[in-house]
């Protein structure tokens, strides 16, 4: 089987590692911090234990196989041999560009790579590579085990082989791509944030709690999950991180993040991950 390599072993790059081991990839995930290395063999356990209890599809994966497929690295040389490189870390154009770098050295012809970026330029990041037909946008939804589909972002130079293979790998981890092209945020994340952004806005008018936005998106809209629980569930880090991004990219006024939540960053009120956000998590 293929080996997948993930970069970034934060929210997006735990669960990704989980799904394509899930699918019988062969996985080796990486990332710089030392202390978030310790942690994600236990932090992996926990999860494929929660996702075997919230999925019916998830509920025969079988523990132990799953993690045994993931190795651990925090060397990006270990990387060499992967089929696909699934990048992960954190929501930071010069973090990531110096990452595309790095790996320059790293990379074989074949290798393809996948940029899981919640609003980056996809050509941007190519930009930093030697070949940029070989790498498209993979922007995978959180949870990642439990969500059906994956926006496949089409940079400028992005060959339509590497498209094809995106498709296939989403595929493979049952999956459906939606394939769009590049520009900041792509189709999901220019809406979701501008939603998100105004919720907290709301919040910080003194309109409404948290509980009632999310109550009136959730019961009056019929959608799943409010604004606020969105935000907490992705980090309210990555969430300002990604306005910044946005309003960087357009220059539009409507992408500046909102001071409650550049606040509450600050305080170290991340969400879910956190344990604190919007909503207080006792089990994250
Ligand atoms: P996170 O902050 O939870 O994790 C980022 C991880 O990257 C951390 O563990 C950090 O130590 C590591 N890291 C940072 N720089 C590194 C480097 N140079 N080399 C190796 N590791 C490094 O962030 P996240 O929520 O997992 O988001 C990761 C990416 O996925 C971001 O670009 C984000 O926009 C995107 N994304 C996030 C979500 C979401 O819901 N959180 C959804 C889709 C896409």
């Amino acid at each position: 089987m293929a080996t997948v390599g993930v970069i970034g072993a934060g929210v997006m790059g735990k669960d990704v590692a989980i799904t394509c081991a899930a699918n019988g990839y062969d996985v080796i995930l990486s990332d710089h911090d030392p202390d978030v290395l310790a942690a994600v063999p236990r932090d992996l356990r926990r999860l494929v234990r929660k996702f075997r209890m919230m999925s019916p599809a998830a509920a025969a994966w079988k523990t132990d196989e799953i993690l045994g497929r993931i190795r651990y690295g925090a060397d990006l040389g270990e990387l060499a041999g992967a089929d696909w490189i699934v990048e992960n870390i954190v929501e930071d154009l010069a973090a990531k560009e110096r990452l595309y770098l790095a790996l320059r050295d790293v990379c074989g012809e074949s290798v393809r790579i996948a940029v899981n970026t919640s609003c980056i330029s996809i050509t941007k990041l190519a930009a930093c590579t030697p070949r940029p037909q070989n790498v498209v946008g993979i922007h995978f939804m959180n949870p990642v085990p439990l969500l059906e589909c994956a926006e496949v972002v089409r940079g400028y130079h992005t060959s339509d082989d590497t498209i094809k293979q995106a498709e296939e790998f989403v595929r493979s981890l049952g999956k459906r791509s939606i394939v769009v092209n590049d520009m900041p945020g792509f189709v999901s994340n220019r809406l979701s944030h501008l939603f998100m952004n105004e919720a907290a806005f709301l919040v910080h008018d003194g309109v409404a709690g948290p509980e009632q936005v999310d109550a009136i998106f959730k019961l009056g809209y019929g959608h799943r999950m409010g604004p606020l629980e969105t935000a907490d569930l992705i980090g309210l880090d990555t969430v300002v991180n990604s306005l910044n991004v946005l309003y960087e990219e357009f220059q539009d006024s409507k992408f500046r993040a909102c001071p409650t939540l550049k606040k509450m960053v600050a305080a170290g009120l991340l969400g879910r991950k956190s344990g604190k956000g919007f909503y207080t998590y006792a089990d994250r």
